[in-house]
């Protein structure tokens, strides 16, 4: 490890976060519970987001959920909360789901990254490795049947693909090591600002239902 490290100084590429953040073990051989893991993550500083948030933001809902969705980061609002998608953004993705007949007790929501990036910029890529093992660890305790990544950020984090939404929507993608299946969705942010794509989410929530049929959701 430490000649892996002094390879990777010597290229300039930073390795502070890869102990801390890529120590698998620290959190799966001692965290089986998402409240444990909670309180990890109320008190990380895997990276300088830290230094401006008010609170984490770790998740929630149901922890036995069939459906997870997971989207980018906290806003000024989930800052201040504690909680996720509680703005203008969380009241449309309450809209979307309840016309489905589910409501936020049903689901778990989950973010990319757990704190927010000053004035709302797009995560950096360090950051969302420094969170990585937390969202892997939620994943793995929710053990949900369904994930729906909200955008192209969550998209990017899980499915290691960086393509528009557009052309990522309507499709169905295995997610390893459990091939839990996973879809994509227009991130509510975006709908926001960009009214004429809310057309566009019925479609979105009719290929949900049938991928939740499949899976006996
Ligand atoms: N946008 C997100 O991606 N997550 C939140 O929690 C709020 C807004």
């Amino acid at each position: 490890m430490q000649e892996l490290k002094h390879y990777f100084n010597e290229m300039g590429i930073e390795t502070f976060w890869y102990k801390k953040s890529y120590n698998k073990n620290t959190i799966e051989q001692s965290e089986t519970s998402l409240s444990s893991l909670k309180n990890i993550v109320s008190v990380c500083k895997n990276c300088d987001l830290h230094k401006t948030r008010n609170n984490t933001v770790f998740g929630e809902g149901n922890e036995s959920a069939k459906i997870l969705f997971i989207g980018e980061a906290p806003g000024k609002d989930e800052d201040k909360e504690g909680k996720p998608f509680v703005g203008r953004a969380g009241k449309l993705l309450t809209e979307i789901i309840s016309s489905i007949d589910l409501t936020r007790r049903d689901i778990y929501i989950a973010n990319t990254i757990k704190c927010r990036p000053p004035n709302n910029r797009n995560p950096e890529e360090i950051e969302i490795k420094a969170c990585s093992n937390f969202l892997e660890k939620q994943i793995e305790l929710i053990k949900p049947k369904v994930i729906i990544l909200l955008g192209k950020v969550a998209a990017n984090r899980i499915l290691g693909i960086d393509q528009p939404i557009g052309e990522l929507r309507k499709k169905k993608f295995l997610i390893k090591p459990n091939n839990i299946p996973a879809i994509i969705f227009y991130h509510p942010a975006y709908l926001l600002r960009s009214p004429k794509e809310k057309k566009k989410v019925w479609e979105d929530l009719l290929f949900l239902k049938s991928v939740l049929k499949e899976y006996d959701c």
